[in-house]
């Protein structure tokens, strides 16, 4: 009884911090113009400001 309730909440914490992996927040940078943007889709797209390409920037 005790060790199901200990497995539980050691599989939810490694889906919790699965979770967090995912939705870390990521952001995106404009080698132009210098914006930061937050990725909020698959695709990059472009510079609001200027209209060059984003790149993705490393944590
Ligand atoms: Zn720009």
């Amino acid at each position: 009884m005790f060790d199901n309730v200990v497995q539980a909440s050691e599989a939810f914490r490694e889906s919790a911090h699965r979770m967090q992996g995912s939705l870390r927040m990521a952001l995106k940078g404009c080698p132009e113009c210098r914006t930061v943007d937050m990725i909020a889709s698959p695709s990059l797209g472009a510079c609001e400001d200027c209209g060059s390409a984003m790149i993705a920037l490393p944590r």
